[in-house]
């Protein structure tokens, strides 16, 4: 006789093989140098604790994106494999470190992101104005933010846009139909109105967002996102493949071979966007540079 095993807890569902245009190239001798900058300024990065699939590569060249605010978030995203719980406290001489190893790195382009951190009254918005400065002051090189979205505080947002990023970047991450699953405690609306309030206060700021696809949505969904986020003034899109980080995390419903990223690409680049990436290992800080480069933020 079968019996319901009910009090169990559900099981992580098993990740799935990836196809072969997944697989990533072997470390080259600049990522140990990478690696060993960023330990010895007791830094986190995102590309280690997203357990981003391109650190190989983007390592390698030296380029890596530095997660200030410590590395607990305060957001249960589903695809996320970033710890979540009790958040550590803002480093005063974080800034300092985020420069000197843009400086030691040698990054013309140097792209800060940070955990989610509702727990601060201003959502970490005058530390990311403080490393920008730090940055700019010790490199010259260019800053791109990948921020989160502050609550919708507008006089948070307006403290990074104060210290005049050249992107500033925040994903839409997935359709609004799967928010509840993939992005817990977001609002759809509020990231197209940051986007917004970027583009007005300071039309010279580019203005950057991205999707994940394999979760679940559809085509139509994806376009609808990107015409919105066209008509909030969004300057770049970058679009790329979900993949699961852990066996937490929510599963792929589905690998987008290489020619459908072209094509979604091609239909989204018709609608205006001054660039659009899109491809299988795009991520937003993927090629950052390049594509600051392209659009002419670059001095
Ligand atoms: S794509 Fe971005 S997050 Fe991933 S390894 Fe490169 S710099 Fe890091």
């Amino acid at each position: 006789m079968s019996t319901l095993n009910i009090l169990s807890d559900p099981q992580p569902a098993p990740r799935q093989r990836l196809p072969k245009w997944l697989k990533r190239p072997l470390p080259k001798p600049g990522m140990s140098y990478t690696s060993h900058v960023i330990d010895d300024l007791n830094l986190v990065t995102v590309c280690e604790s997203a357990k981003c699939p391109n650190r190989t590569e983007c390592w390698s060249h030296k380029t890596a994106t530095l997660m200030i605010l410590g590395n607990v978030c305060t957001r249960p995203c589903g695809f996320c494999s970033i710890a979540k719980g009790k958040t550590e406290t803002v480093q005063i001489d974080e800034p300092e470190r985020v420069a000197e190893a843009a400086e030691r790195l040698g990054l013309k382009h140097v792209v800060i992101t940070s955990v989610t951190r509702d727990d601060l009254p201003d959502g970490g918005a005058d530390h990311f104005y403080k490393c920008i400065l730090a940055v700019r002051e010790r490199t010259g090189a260019d800053i791109e933010v990948l921020t989160p979205d502050f609550r919708g505080d507008r006089k948070a947002i307006h403290r990074v846009i104060e210290a005049r990023p050249d992107v500033f970047n925040h994903n839409t991450e997935t359709v609004p139909r799967l928010y509840h699953r993939v992005r817990r405690n977001a609002v759809y609306q509020r990231t197209l109105d940051l986007l917004i309030q970027v583009k007005e206060t300071d039309p010279s700021i580019a203005t950057k967002s991205g999707l994940m696809l394999g979760l679940g949505e559809t085509r139509e969904e994806v376009l609808e996102v990107c015409a919105d986020l066209r008509a909030a003034g969004c300057d770049m899109i970058t679009i790329g493949q979900y993949l699961q980080p852990t066996p937490e995390n929510l599963p792929v419903e589905r690998f987008l071979p290489p020619e459908e990223f072209d094509e979604v690409g091609d239909q989204v680049r018709a609608m205006g966007f001054k660039l659009v990436a899109s491809g299988p290992f795009v991520r937003s800080s993927y090629n950052a540079g390049e594509m600051a480069a392209v659009l002419g933020t670059d001095s």
